[in-house]
């Protein structure tokens, strides 16, 4: 028997393990643990946590469809493999690799878990479009990109002539096992995540609202996506009063579509460059969480006792007095959702014109985002705040009037989410208010000075 574990892979096709199962012949027992860490900790049941939770919910479905067993458990990841171990047959464990601290952390567990209990252990990459293994530069091919642009040539040439299929094996050709009482009853879910589940299972997909809906099908928001708004994304998506991008990202993040699926899909369509690019931008900060050897630790070289707390707890709670800041901030601790424009917006200007060190930001998005992803969301903050491959410069700083005026003339976003500046005319709505907390002109001279000295003394 092999014992397949779920991780970010909440979906029953296009798994590359999952060709190795079949190609064994084997039983395979299919697990899902809930990791209490990740739960409070870096998932927080806040929205990205219920997001995962909602597309649990929808792969338990799944697998019923198919006529499937799916085993949803509790515990301490390496706990949970033991027991299984101990009352099941299994010869193998196999999984999908995840690169984050966390991840690396508690696979060394299960592989250590496994291998002394004398069972093999098979790890699959699929996170990545592309196999970011042959990503490297120089004559002698040892030097990772560290800009993205020719990341991106060799990316687009490697799709046109290596680019490998999506799997073809789907949860119904595989033999699942049944799950022995024993570890059904020791892993079992506290009543409150198991009473979760089940009202998001006999939910309406896509239902809004709650904790307890059920995940939509990211194949559908992907085909809406692509047939209705594609074609203006290259011009629409910085225009972030309208709806102009996908929202596929907290689908993708917990592996509810595939990225191959979701190219392969992108095939039929001939203005695929501009979104195809941001595909790329996220297997380059893939790359940079395995090949940068600081991208984790980074607020190792940050004085974290020089936060001016009253600046950052104004920006959480959307008081800066800088409209578009707090119209951004808003729409993000009552939705979990921002748009990526001003994620850069809000990052940069705390970063910067607040002199706040990206960790704090950094967490905050952790536990408000709903398309939480540890890699993406520390990536663009790094970006943001002028460190890691191919960041921004750091005399590069937006300004968050005139993005908003750029991006957002009319000021419909701004009303939108602050009704209190709903009467003020186009013209003025987004230059700062008088509460503001800094001025904006000579704040950003002396982050320019300030990023100039910490950059260069590192
Ligand atoms: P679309 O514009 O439709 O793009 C399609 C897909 O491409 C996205 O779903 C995503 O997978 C990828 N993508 C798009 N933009 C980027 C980008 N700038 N970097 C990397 N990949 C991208 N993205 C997350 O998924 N999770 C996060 O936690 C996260 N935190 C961020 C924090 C900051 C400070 C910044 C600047 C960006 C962050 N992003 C994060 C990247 C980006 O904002 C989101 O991926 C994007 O807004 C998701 O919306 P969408 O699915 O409609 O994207």
């Amino acid at each position: 028997m092999i014992l397949f574990v779920h991780r970010k892979d909440l979906r029953v096709d296009d798994l590359p393990a999952w060709d190795a199962i079949r190609a064994r012949g084997k039983q395979s027992l299919h697990v899902l643990i809930l990791d209490p860490f990740l739960l409070k900790r870096e998932r927080h049941l806040e929205h990205s946590g219920i997001n995962f939770l909602q597309h649990a919910a929808r792969l338990q479905k799944l697998y019923q469809a198919a006529g499937q067993r799916l085993h949803v458990l509790y515990g301490e990841p390496a706990a949970v493999v033991s027991g299984l171990l101990a009352s099941h047959p299994v010869e193998e464990l196999v999984f999908h690799e995840d690169f984050t601290p966390y991840a690396t952390h508690r696979d060394r567990q299960l592989r250590a878990t496994a291998e002394a209990a004398g069972v093999a252990v098979t790890a699959y990459d699929e996170q990545s479009l592309v196999d970011l293994r042959e990503f490297q530069r120089g004559s002698g091919r040892s030097e990772p990109y560290k800009v993205f642009t020719p990341f991106y040539r060799k990316w687009s040439d490697y799709l046109l002539h290596f680019y490998r299929p999506a799997s073809a094996v789907h949860v119904r050709e595989l033999a699942t096992a049944e799950l022995h009482p024993s570890a059904a009853e020791a892993f079992a879910l506290p009543p409150e995540l198991a009473a979760s589940l089940a009202a998001s299972r006999g939910a309406e997909a896509g239902h809004a609202g709650g904790s307890t809906a059920l995940a939509p099908d990211p194949h559908r928001v992907l085909g809406g996506f692509l047939a209705e708004r594609l074609r203006s994304y290259a011009d629409g998506r910085d225009r972030f009063a309208h709806e102009a991008t996908s929202r596929l990202s907290r689908h993708v993040n917990v592996g509810a579509i595939s990225v191959r699926a979701v190219y392969e899909a992108l095939l039929a369509h001939p203005q695929r460059e501009a979104w195809l690019r941001q595909l790329a931008w996220r297997d380059f900060y893939i790359y940079q969480a395995r090949l940068d050897a600081h991208f984790f630790t980074y607020e190792k070289r940050y004085d974290l006792s020089t936060l001016d707390n009253r600046h950052f707890q104004a920006w959480c709670e959307a008081r800066t007095g800088i409209p578009i800041i707090d119209a951004a901030m808003t729409e993000l601790n009552t939705t979990g959702w921002m748009p990526n424009r001003l994620r850069m917006v809000t990052a940069m200007f705390l970063t910067k014109n607040l002199l706040c060190p990206f960790p704090y930001g950094e967490q905050y998005f952790r536990y408000k985002l709903s398309d939480y992803d540890n890699t993406l969301n520390r990536g663009g903050w790094l970006w943001c705040a002028s460190l890691g491959f191919d960041a921004a410069p750091y005399f590069r700083i937006m300004n968050p009037v005139t993005q908003s005026e750029t991006h957002d003339p009319e000021g419909t976003y701004i009303r939108r989410w602050l009704p209190e500046l709903a009467h003020l005319p186009d013209k003025t709505i987004h230059r700062p208010q008088l509460h503001a907390i800094v001025d904006l002109k000579t704040s950003r001279t002396q982050a320019i000075d300030v990023y100039r000295g910490l950059l260069h003394s590192w």
